[in-house]
């Protein structure tokens, strides 16, 4: 999963459509022939370009991801260009949407991106249609998965917000970082819904957030029938001792008992028991 707002904070204004191909490029290239998950440019919240001032007294619930985007149609459309010309020949570039609420929104992100492939194909670059994602961020999309999964190919799970929107605690405010807990069922539930409801449209479900490199999840989400981990490059060993210790049937029993738990550390007693750390 390639984040790509990273790229567009460490500047001083916009990169253009010619500057991001030459940014997006490479990478595919390096990953070639695997598979690279771009994320579409998820600004607002706690980050910021400090070219274009975004000033709300709720940033977590203002201006963020598509709702910027789609609100900015000329960003979203470079961008998507750039992604779609460095994918030519390779064929290897997924496109993520972030913090969709609703299904209109992911209407009208698709239909950009309808647009755009249909432009470039107009300027005659041979581009194709990538596999293309939502995030279940936001509670009422996990409440909507069932429609929004009959109209992407794969979902990613993102927990960091997820969880702080579940619990209604800023994921950046310490004296509420107790309450966060990805790990409690009451995330739990909703990752079960995200999953069944991606796995009943015949599409993959993946899991972004930071919970899905913390070994004691791991045998949780397994067992939730989770297809994708993303994480970063340090935790991966670490997960790949844990799935090593697991087989499906028990990690599905441990999901079942984790759902029925009171909370986070009643699930990591329950993980402990299985489990090995
Ligand atoms: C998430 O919210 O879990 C996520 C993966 O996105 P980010 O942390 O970049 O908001
Ligand atoms: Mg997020």
């Amino acid at each position: 999963l390639y984040r790509t707002e990273f790229a567009f904070m460490v500047r001083e204004s916009f990169p253009s459509e010619e500057e991001q191909v030459a940014l997006y490029r490479p990478i595919l290239t390096a990953f070639t022939p695997r598979p690279v998950v771009m994320r579409t440019l998820d600004i607002g919240g706690d980050k910021n370009l400090p070219y274009f001032a975004i000033a709300e007294s709720n940033p977590f619930l203002g201006w963020r991801g598509m709702r910027f985007t789609l609100d900015h149609p000329d960003i979203f459309l470079t961008q998507v260009r750039a992604m779609l010309r460095a994918n030519i020949g390779l064929d290897t570039l997924r496109i993520l949407f972030p913090m969709i609420t609703t299904v209109e929104e992911l209407d009208e992100a698709l239909r950009l991106l309808a647009r755009a492939e249909q432009e470039l194909r107009e300027e005659g670059y041979a581009v194709t249609h990538p596999p293309v994602g939502v995030m279940i961020e936001v509670p009422a999309a996990v409440q909507m998965a069932d429609q929004l999964a009959s109209l992407v190919d794969f979902f990613s799970i993102g927990t960091n917000d997820l969880t702080q929107y579940t619990f209604a605690a800023d994921r950046t405010n310490a004296r509420v970082a107790d309450l966060a807990d990805a790990l409690h069922p009451a995330v739990l539930r909703q990752i079960d819904m995200v999953i069944r409801a991606a796995h009943t449209h015949g599409k993959w479900c993946g899991l972004c957030g930071e919970l899905a490199g913390q070994p004691e999840a791991i045998p949780v989400l397994l067992g939730l029938g989770l297809d994708e981990f993303s994480m970063a490059p340090a935790h991966i060993p670490a997960a790949k001792q844990m799935i090593s210790q697991l087989t499906i049937p028990v990690s599905r029993r441990l999901a079942q008992k984790a759902l029925t738990l009171p909370d986070g550390d009643a699930v990591r007693a329950a993980v402990r028991q299985v489990v090995h750390q």
